[in-house]
């Protein structure tokens, strides 16, 4: 098997990265241990920065951001929900930060605009009453899933490969220069060699290892960010604070639920396979969150998860807050003379885009083709302005609001029932899903569709769900296992939660699927 590039790792940057080189004509191939999302990209605040929170620090990410946000709007619409943000004062704060503030964002070309305390309050009736200030900024919430899918789903329409469920577990260094790399499938006994041109490395916090056992050093520092999520939509818009970053200082509104965050703290690298939030990480978060958006004290917790930063630094101190967002893109046949290895890391979810058009432009460079980027102009599948109508069948809703035109791939003649109520997902979807992404499991099942993300969190609907996937999957022997893996998952979720409404929820869900 021979390509031009293959592409380790199927978060947003290696989605984004495959769509890119796939659209320039290069023969493509993306490699996932697991599913799509698995790291950081499924595990962040899902905040389309307008960049207002790294002006004043990082004017360079802050024009990256806004540049990016108005692309996305236009390119992946679907994904994207036009919240606006606020960034607001409280007394404590005072009104120096925003004064600055304002100023920087202007200078990075967003578009800052202080309001009136009152005027905050009515536009958004849940945030602190004693502000003292507020700012209104071009934010957005984006659902990361939903982004990396469209990606993928664009580079294979350009005839990109995709090999989810498998780990590159070396890379093949021959002659002074890495020309492929070595995997193991999920199944398999036994490795594959796969050869390319050039192989990127975009596999997250993960990339550390993998160039240095190719015996390159790149200097990463796992930060780790918790977050949580509440049961219903506290706020129509994006809440931030308008001071220095630190904990807790963001709510995003996200499909139905509401998500705070975050921490950063430095953790070690083999750490990073197995994160959760702490109960006292969780403490924290709603402890600084209330300050925010004071009806979080009340509002039911449905779970906490965690992330880590993929950031590249110097020197390794600090807890991560210090350290630059940047981009990072090396060429190691520069940088440390190892021929046939690029890495592209750092950045957001929301410079994503950016970052594929910069390893694109040096694969180009390398190959010697002069093709044009068109990423930022041509519309991601599903982005097509189809929008739920009222006259639209009710259950395709949703769907249309998930998928937009992609929805016409749905056969809703064999499969109209609704088997989760809160996000509104019927069997065509979860067939859907199966058919274009390689569903093996209800976690899989959720990154695609957004079954189980919602309100109920699965209490209501997983057993129908796993009845119908697993008979999908042809085998429907597999539903109680799908069921109760399902649970252990959500476990991880609620365990630094558990009191309240959620013990509550939990005891419930404990009842009614005990097996
Ligand atoms: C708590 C938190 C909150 C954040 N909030 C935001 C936000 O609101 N907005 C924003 O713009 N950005 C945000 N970010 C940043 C953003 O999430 C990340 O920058 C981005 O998701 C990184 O994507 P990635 O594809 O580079 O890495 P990842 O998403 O981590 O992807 C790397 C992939 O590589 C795979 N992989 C690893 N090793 C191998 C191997 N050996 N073989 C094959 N595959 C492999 C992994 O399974 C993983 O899927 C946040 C980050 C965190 C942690």
């Amino acid at each position: 098997m021979e390509y031009d590039v293959i592409i380790v790792g199927g978060g947003i940057t290696g989605a984004a990265t495959a769509r890119d080189c796939a659209m320039r004509g290069f023969k493509t191939l993306l490699v996932e241990r697991g599913d799509l999302c698995d790291g950081a990209s499924g595990r962040n605040h899902g905040l389309l920065h307008s960049g207002g929170r790294y002006a004043v620090t990082d004017r360079e990410g802050a024009e990256e951001c806004i540049r990016e946000n108005r692309i996305l709007r236009r390119i992946a619409s679907n994904c994207v929900e036009p919240t606006e943000g606020l960034f607001i004062s409280l007394p404590e704060d005072g009104l120096d930060y925003q004064a600055n503030f304002i100023a920087k964002c202007r200078e990075a070309g967003i578009d800052a605009k202080a309001i009136d305390p009152k005027e905050a309050l009515r536009l958004e009736p849940a945030i602190n009453p004693s502000i003292i200030g507020a700012v209104k900024v071009p934010d957005a919430s984006v659902d990361p899933f939903r982004l990396t899918d469209a990606n993928v789903l664009d580079a294979q329409r350009h005839g990109a490969d995709v090999l989810k469920f498998h780990k590159v577990v070396s890379l093949i260094v021959e002659e002074g220069r890495v020309k492929g790399v070595e995997v193991l499938g999920h199944n398999d006994v036994s490795t594959k060699k796969i050869y390319a041109r050039e192989v990127v490395l975009a596999a997250g916090i993960w990339t550390a290892a993998l160039a240095e056992a190719a015996g390159v050093h790149i200097g990463m520092m796992p930060s780790k960010g918790a977050l949580i999520i509440f049961g219903h939509r506290v706020a129509r818009m994006v809440i931030n604070r308008c001071r220095k970053p630190a904990n807790a200082d963001i709510l995003v509104p996200g499909d139905v639920v509401s998500v705070l965050g975050t921490t950063s703290d430095k953790v070690p690298l083999e750490t990073c396979d197995d994160m959760h939030a702490t109960p006292e990480e969780v403490e924290l978060l709603l402890r600084e969150g209330v300050q925010l958006v004071p009806s979080l004290a009340t509002t039911r917790i449905i779970r906490a998860y965690a992330g880590v930063r993929p950031l590249v630094v110097a020197d390794n101190s600090g807890d991560g807050r210090s350290v630059s967002r940047g981009i990072v893109l090396l060429d190691h046949e520069e940088r440390d003379g190892l021929p046939g290895l690029i890495t592209i890391t750092g950045g957001k979810l929301t410079t994503a885009r950016l970052m594929a058009e910069m390893t694109a432009d040096l694969l180009c460079r390398k190959f010697g083709v002069n093709r044009r980027c068109e990423t930022a102009e041509k519309p991601l599948p599903g982005s097509d302005g189809r929008k739920a109508r009222f006259e639209d069948p009710v259950e395709q809703r949703a769907a249309i609001g998930r998928h937009g035109g992609e929805v016409s791939k749905m056969d809703f003649s064999q499969g109209r029932e609704v088997l989760c109520e809160c996000e509104q997902v019927t069997r065509a979807e979860i067939r859907y899903a199966v058919q274009h992404f390689g569903v093996r499991n209800i976690s899989d099942l959720r990154r695609h569709t957004r079954i189980g993300m919602g309100t109920c969190q699965g209490s209501f609907c997983i057993r129908k769900v796993a009845v119908a996937l697993a008979g999908e999957l042809g085998d429907p022997s597999l539903a109680d296992t799908f069921v109760k893996e399902y649970l252990q998952e959500r476990w991880k979720g609620m365990t630094p939660v558990l009191w309240g409404d959620t013990l509550r929820e939990g005891e419930y869900m404990h009842k009614v699927h005990s097996l």
